[in-house]
């Protein structure tokens, strides 16, 4: 893993990126030890702290406070984190298959060796390792007493299936399906990656504001740079701030909805639009806004220039445009056609 982190170059690499090595790349690198072995405690704590520096850091080494809780991040999306998988649960889920394998007498050589050595006719269910086991028999025996109250008799938990690891990791996770009211607006198939991220930062509040930065000491004044005038906030920066304001502005013009939805979005998904599509273009280009309000405030704190937000507005206009050509499929009804010709998309 930490070969592949060093290999990567990652500080180039934006966190929406490093969020899909973490999923697709980092996340899988032990997936088939994990489905054989119960891995050890630090084994495990050691590669869920390599994600978690890569992807809050770029690199190997930790140095700063993450962002964000892991264990927020490994909610899944409609629950308000980023899905990533917690290798530990998913270890246990792995192993909960062998479990299953054992508790559903399954014809393989590994099962009738553990019945004749092991089991010896004690039913699976009530067996308790004796303390001359081997260590990795006792963990599948720990794996056992954690999950079977979800075995009923040839069943997982009432389903009309045999057990998966999916089910396992689910059930572990306890995670109840409440879909956060932000989902569709952070997620929605037309914002570009890194302005989702940007967005979900926001509604997590954890955007380093200078409100935040004074807090722990890190700096002495808290005056917005876009505004000079208020405190900086995530509230002020991405909403009230005068300079927001004016973005906000541009951009609902541009698109014909009022600036106060594009504003505040849960104004914006209360908004009667003419048809999905249009929402989805709507909040795209409100969570696109909120992305090149931070990235301006960036460039005049480290540059103490601010640019107009005409220009902003310009930016938002062409990376919503290039985002829908590049991902929609199939044809546009008629009002929507006319509509996207009216705004410049076509
Ligand atoms: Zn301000």
């Amino acid at each position: 893993m930490i070969k592949r982190i060093r290999g990567w170059n990652s500080r180039k690499i934006s966190y929406s990126g490093r969020l899909i090595l973490v999923k697709s790349v980092l996340s899988t690198i032990h997936n088939h030890w994990s489905q054989i072995f119960v891995l050890p405690v630090g084994v495990m704590d050691r590669i869920q702290a390599l994600c978690r520096t890569f992807l809050s850091e770029g690199e190997d080494k930790y140095s700063k406070a993450p962002l964000v809780a892991w264990n927020i991040l490994c909610k899944g999306k409609r629950n308000g984190g980023l899905g990533i998988i917690d290798s530990k649960m998913l270890n246990v889920a792995a192993i909960g298959k062998l479990v299953w394998w054992i508790a559903s007498k399954s014809d393989y050589l590994w099962i009738k060796w553990i019945d004749s050595i092991y089991l010896k006719g004690t039913p699976w269910m009530t067996y308790t390792p004796t303390d001359y086991s081997s260590w990795a028999w006792r963990k599948i025996c720990e794996v056992k007493e954690t999950l079977k109250n979800g075995y009923i008799i040839g069943k997982w938990r009432g389903s009309d299936h045999s057990y998966t690891i999916a089910d396992g990791y689910k059930w572990l996770m306890q995670e109840p399906d409440q879909k956060v009211p932000w989902y569709n607006l952070v997620w929605n198939r037309y914002n570009v990656p890194k302005c989702s991220f940007i967005t979900w930062l926001i509604q997590h509040q954890r955007v380093l504001t200078l409100d935040r930065l004074h807090k722990m000491g890190i700096v002495d004044h808290t005056e917005c740079y876009l505004c000079g005038v208020e405190m900086e906030t995530h509230a002020h920066l991405f909403q009230d701030c005068i300079f927001a304001r004016q973005c906000f502005h541009k951009v609902a013009h541009w698109l014909g909805i009022p600036a106060t939805a594009l504003q505040d979005w849960k104004k914006l998904i209360c908004l009667k639009c003419p048809s999905m599509f249009r929402r989805q273009i709507a909040m795209a280009a409100m969570v696109s806004t909120s992305y090149y309000i931070w990235h301006n405030r960036n460039i005049c704190r480290l540059e103490g220039y601010v640019m107009h937000p005409g220009k902003i507005a310009q930016m938002v206009q062409i990376e919503c445009k290039q985002r829908v050509i590049g991902i929609h499929q199939g044809p546009l009804k008629a009002d929507d056609m006319s509509w996207c010709t009216k705004i410049g998309f076509l």
